[in-house]
This record gives structure tokens, C-alpha cells and sequence, in this order.
């Protein structure tokens, strides 16, 4: 009855330890709905790692909210990667050990070592991003702050890069110098998004300092070969052209079947762009071949027998219509049909690791 997602365990858990292998310091990144796989899962994950042997010492979760998933699953470090506010409530003290938080703003610093002299502290420097962060020169007066707060404990300096495009290495080095010339101490740079060889690169050009990948698509989902995601058909109703059905009383546009599968938007199953095609040419001669995407069927992600279906009507809640034209093969209820989705924005009924 569900929409489920089966990892086959060894292949999954033998591509994280090639990742981990290659990024020593790997910061794993446990956020959000942890990639599909929940945030809890993946801290376990983490600590197998650890255990295994990988240098894996800290856990980076997106936000101060998300910290108790993970503190009684992962025993190490965890850093929050949402910079502090001063709207944060104060962390539980048996966990502030463990935590350690991004600042992005001078004003915040003060604030946060003010309410907790020896929090522990990632300095978060702005680049082409433009998300959070300081500017070089606040970097610099972010260690006259420090200097003010001498339990203040300063792991490093944070970058968060864009999404691969070209080469980041310029933009780290310019950044870096910035770091270096703010002169508090930093040695450590937690960094996202940059390739295997511009990590390599890094660490030969940076030898005195410390390299820590912050890495979470490419470890957890790195390997798509090792995971299939499958819904379930609920039911199956023939229809003959003119047949109304669905909320919005639609007719069917031929005959075929109507399937019920699992998966609707509170699993974030949702509408796929349109088709390609979408000039009024285009349009007007898929209408003239009979084609149902013109008479108004959108492209779903679940496919059978390898084509790709389309909604009967927009996905409900926790299930979905199709319509299968006559002719294709009809599934029976229980068979399972494959599923494309957004692992990120996606909530899984079941779990299943073989
Ligand atoms: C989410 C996030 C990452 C990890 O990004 P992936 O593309 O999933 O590897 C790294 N750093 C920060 C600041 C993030 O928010």
C-alpha cells in the first residue's frame, strides 16, 4: 500500500565507504528529509562510518531543529549549517558540547559568546552565493570579537560554494586569503561542492590547513543504481470514452483504465513539467494525432512496463490516478510500478534496505 523506497544495502553501504574513503574529513550532511532516507538514518549511517574506521568526526545537520534527530544516533560532532540568530533558544547543555555553530554576522558572534563564552564556532564567509556570511573585512573584525572572548572556541572558517560550474578554485583561494589575513587562528575550511581534484589541489596549495567536504547528494545518493522507489496499485477501473471520473468529474477522453497507485502530494508526488512540446504547433499536432497530453493529461513519474504514464487528474493526497490507454498492458492490484521522484522532496512510506 505504499510508496516505497528498497536500497540494496551493500551496494549503498560499500559507495558510501568509496566516498568517505576519498574525502577524508567528510562532513555528511543529514538534513531536511535526509534525502529521502530520513535525517535519523542517516545519522546511524554516520556513526557506521566512524565505526568502520572513516575519518568522519562531525555530522552537519541544516537546522537547530533538526540537532535532536541525530544526537542520540551519531556520538560525534554536530555542526548546524542554518548560521545563529539570536531567536535561537539555548541549545541543552549536556548537547552544546557537541554542537557547533555557523555565524554569519559580526553582531551575532558577539551575541552568541555573550550568552555562551565557549560555544564552539564555524565563521561563515560569503561567496558568489550569496546566501549568508561575512565579508572579508568582517571576517577581520570578527577576530577582534574573539579576541574579546578568549574561551570562544574557533573551528574554522565556512564556504559554501554554488552547485559545480567551472572551476571554484579561484574564488577559495581569494576567499582564503581573507581568512588567513583575518589572523584569529583559523586552520580548518568546511567547504561544499567542490570536485575531488579541486579538493586534492586544495589540500597541496593549503597544506597548513585543514580540509572538511561537506557532502550530501553525492554520498547518500551518489549511486542511483542502488536504489529503486515503487508504489503500489490500489486499484484498476476499465473506462469507455465519455466516462466521467476524479474530483473534477473529467470524462475520459478513449477507452483504457483508470489505476489507483500510492503516492500523492503528501509524499511530494507532483506534476512533471509539461512535455517538451509546448507550442501551439506542437500542441495542435499531438491533438490531431489523438495524443492525450493535448487534451490536457500530464505527464506522471510513475511508468509501467517502461513508458512513462500520465495523470488522469492532479495527484491526490496519498494516491494517484492514471489513465492507460487501451491496449497497454494492465497491472493487477498489488503489482508494484516503478517511480521517478526528487529523493530531496520526497517522503517515503516504507523504507526498505535488502
Ligand atoms: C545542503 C548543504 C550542503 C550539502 O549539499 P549537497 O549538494 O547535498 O552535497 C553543504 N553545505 C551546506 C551549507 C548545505 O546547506
Amino acid at each position: 500500500m505504499s510508496l516505497t523506497l528498497t536500497v540494496d544495502g551493500t551496494r549503498w553501504r560499500s559507495h558510501l565507504e568509496t566516498v568517505a574513503d576519498a574525502n577524508p574529513g567528510i562532513v555528511p550532511v543529514a538534513k531536511g528529509n535526509g534525502y529521502g532516507f530520513t535525517v535519523g538514518r542517516l545519522a546511524r549511517k554516520t556513526q557506521w562510518l566512524a565505526d568502520r574506521g572513516h575519518d568522519v568526526t562531525a555530522l552537519a545537520v541544516g537546522t537547530y531543529g533538526e540537532i535532536a534527530e541525530v544526537a542520540t544516533r551519531w556520538e560525534g560532532d554536530i555542526v548546524v549549517l542554518t548560521p545563529w540568530r539570536p531567536f535561537i533558544e539555548p541549545l541543552d547543555p549536556a548537547l552544546a558540547k557537541r554542537v557547533i555553530h555557523t555565524v554569519s554576522r559580526l553582531v551575532d558572534l558577539d551575541e552568541l559568546l555573550t550568552a555562551s563564552p565557549q560555544a564552539r564556532i564555524v565563521l561563515e564567509r560569503t561567496t558568489s552565493m550569496r546566501r549568508h556570511g561575512m565579508e572579508g573585512r568582517e571576517l577581520w573584525e570578527a577576530g577582534e570579537v574573539l579576541r574579546r572572548h578568549p574561551g570562544a572556541r574557533l573551528e574554522g572558517v565556512a564556504l559554501h560554494l554554488p552547485l559545480q560550474q567551472g572551476n571554484h578554485l579561484g574564488e577559495v583561494s581569494r576567499l582564503l586569503t581573507d581568512a588567513i589575513a583575518a589572523d584569529c587562528g583559523i586552520d580548518t575550511v568546511w567547504v561544499s561542492h567542490l570536485t575531488g581534484a579541486e579538493l586534492t589541489t586544495l589540500r597541496e596549495q593549503y597544506g597548513d590547513f585543514t580540509i572538511r567536504p561537506r557532502i550530501g547528494t553525492q554520498l547518500w545518493l551518489g549511486d542511483r543504481g542502488a536504489l529503486h522507489v515503487t508504489a503500489t496499485v490500489l486499484d484498476v477501473h476499465p473506462v469507455e470514452k465519455g466516462d466521467s471520473f476524479g474530483y473534477r468529474a473529467r470524462t475520459a477522453p478513449k477507452s483504457g483504465h483508470l489505476l489507483v497507485v500510492s503516492g500523492g502530494t503528501a509524499h511530494g508526488i507532483g506534476l512533471e513539467a509539461p512535455t517538451g512540446e509546448s507550442s501551439i504547433k506542437a500542441r495542435a499536432a499531438t491533438l490531431a494525432r489523438g495524443g492525450l497530453d493535448a487534451v490536457g493529461f500530464v505527464r506522471s513519474p510513475y511508468s509501467i512496463d517502461g513508458k512513462q504514464r500520465l495523470f488522469a487528474e492532479p495527484p491526490h493526497m496519498q494516491a494517484s490516478m492514471l489513465f492507460l490507454p487501451h491496449g497497454a498492458r494492465v497491472p493487477a492490484v498489488g503489482d508494484m510500478i516503478d517511480v521517478r521522484v526528487r529523493y530531496t522532496a520526497t517522503a517515503f512510506d516504507k523504507i526498505v534496505i535488502a
